[in-house]
Parts: C-alpha cells; structure tokens; sequence
C-alpha cells in the first residue's frame, strides 16, 4: 500500500516519525512519506525507521500557500537540509508564533477562551497550529469535536481576515521546493473547490511555475473527484501521488494511516512511486536550474 502524506508531532500529528513510520509498516503501507506542515524536522527520524522496517519513503513536506482558503503544496524528494528551506521553513514558524497570539485574542473575542499554556500542552510546548487549538478547544468544551472547532472558530471569514498568517505564493513554494531538488504536488484538490474549469486554469497556471503533480488519490475525495483529478492529471501531463493525511486520531479521528476512512484509499500501484521516483532523479539532477522544469 502506498501512502506520501503523512503528519507526525514534529508538526500537528499526534505521534513521533518513528512511531508514525512503525504505524505505517503495521497497516501494511510500503511506501511511505512525512508531509509535515512547514517543517522536514521529522525526516530523518522518518527514514531511520523506514530503513529498520525495510520500507521506501520519500522525504517530504507540505507548504500552506495563499491563493484559496487551503491551497497547500508537497515537496517529495527534496534535501531535508537546503538551508533555503530551511530559511523558508523558519520564516513560517516566526508567523505561526504571532498568528498563534492573534487567536488568543480572536477566541477571547469569540466568547471561547483559551491560553497559550493551554493550547502547547497537546504539543509538548512546541509550535501551535490549528489543530492544537481545536483539540484545546474541544478539551475546555467549547466545541464537540475537532472538526467543529475548525467551522465554529478556525474556518470562518473572520478568522481568514483578521487572524491568519501571511502564507507565500503557490509559485514561490514550488520553487524552494524545486531548488531544494524535490517534486511539487498539488496536495487535496478537492479543498480549492474549485469548478473544473478553474482547476484546470490553476494547474495550467501552476505547471509553468513548475508544479509536476496532483494528488488524486485523497482520503475525502469522493470516487466521482478522484476521476476527475485523474483525467486532469493525464490531460495535463501531471503525476499523481496518494495520501491519508494521517494525523493521528486525536486530529483527525476518521483517517487511517494507508486505508484512509474506512477503507476508501489502499492504493496498491507500482506506477506512482516509480513515476515519482523518476520525477525526483530529474529534479535533483537539474537543482539549482532554475528555469528548466
Ligand atoms: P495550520 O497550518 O496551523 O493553519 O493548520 C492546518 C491544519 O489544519 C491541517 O492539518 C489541516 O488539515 C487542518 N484543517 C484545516 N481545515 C480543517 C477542517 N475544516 N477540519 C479539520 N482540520 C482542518
Ligand atoms: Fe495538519
Ligand atoms: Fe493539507
Ligand atoms: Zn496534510
């Protein structure tokens, strides 16, 4: 089973790369990849891991960019340690820091509470994204569950007016994942909603910034998108990749690691990771040229 989209608690997932990893190989995924948000903090816990359970892992990571309310981009294969990565990577957690002080004051504000201390005691006093405060909120009984924490409080016009981070350009993160010598996916399409039309004229516009795949095979995709992110894949010469976006059950209840909700992914071709694989020996041989996808 394959599965290249995965969170460990080096961003919001519940459990270390090396659990997650032991997770994987226990489902009976044997190819894997961390996505974490932001960060390639987890990758090499991730590949010594890998390597212990004999399974192929792509190093990943998964960049939240401006242009719709979720458009987020995946890097496979890029070099963990680019220090412009890194750099942009470190810029992200500056944001997130002040963001995470914006809602504070945003669910004060929302009739909802809660402090810092509060929120970092689901993630060992580290970096807080959405998911740490919705978990914080659904603890202090201000929303049933998660996901209802996120439509009540972490989705709203408000919150992307006034409390979200500045996030980079599409185009700007495929290109520090491109000179950090990875593959660009298109993560969850579905999330844009977008008509066909307009994801198509995004992808057109996309693959002249370097985008080299789509994501098609998704946990929440119905039968009917992932069809139809296929067919555009194939019209425009795009690969695509599979992923859970596993984070844990305390994130994400309904997603397992591999199978997806009950049972909707176990994506068993070869064609993808060999597909990526070829994609990946081409990016890193061509790193550095920037104009040449
Ligand atoms: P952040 O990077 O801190 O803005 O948080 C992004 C995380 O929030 C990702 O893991 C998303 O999957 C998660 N997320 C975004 N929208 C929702 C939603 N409606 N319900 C649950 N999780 C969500
Ligand atoms: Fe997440
Ligand atoms: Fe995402
Ligand atoms: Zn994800």
């Amino acid at each position: 089973m394959i599965d290249l989209h995965m969170h460990t608690s080096c961003s919001d997932g519940q459990f270390m790369p090396e659990e997650t990893i032991r997770m994987a190989w226990e489902a009976g995924v044997t190819t894997a990849a961390v996505t974490d948000h932001d960060t390639t903090a987890g990758v090499a816990a991730a590949e010594k891991a890998a390597k212990h359970y004999g399974l192929q892992l792509f190093s990943g990571i998964e960049i939240s960019t401006q242009g719709a309310a979720e458009l987020h981009m995946l890097g496979y294969g890029i070099d963990p340690d680019d220090p412009k990565l890194l750099a942009f990577c470190r810029d992200f957690q500056v944001q997130r820091k002040a963001r995470a002080v914006r809602m504070v004051a945003y669910l004060e504000q929302c009739g909802a509470p809660v402090t810092l201390e509060e929120v970092r005691q689901c993630n060992d006093g580290r970096c807080s994204g959405r998911p740490h405060f919705a978990r914080t909120l659904v603890e202090k009984g201000f929303a049933d569950s998660v996901q209802d924490a996120f439509a009540r409080y972490l989705t709203t016009p408000e919150f992307y007016a006034h409390v979200e981070r500045q996030k980079p350009l599409p185009e700007n993160a495929i290109a520090v994942i491109r000179h950090a010598g990875g593959v660009a996916v298109l993560a969850h399409p579905y999330l844009l909603y977008l008509e066909q039309s307009q994801l198509d004229a995004l992808l057109t516009k996309l693959q002249a910034s370097g985008l080299q795949g789509i994501e098609a095979y998704y946990s929440r995709h119905t039968p009917a998108q992932t069809q139809c992110y296929l067919r555009l894949a194939k019209q425009h010469g795009l690969i695509v990749t599979c992923g859970s976006d596993f984070h844990g059950p305390a994130v994400k209840p309904d997603i397992a690691i591999g199978t997806g909700i009950c049972g909707n992914l176990c994506v068993e071709s070869r064609e993808i990771p060999e597909a990526l694989s070829k994609k990946i020996a081409i990016a890193r041989k061509t790193r550095g040229e920037t104009a040449k996808f």
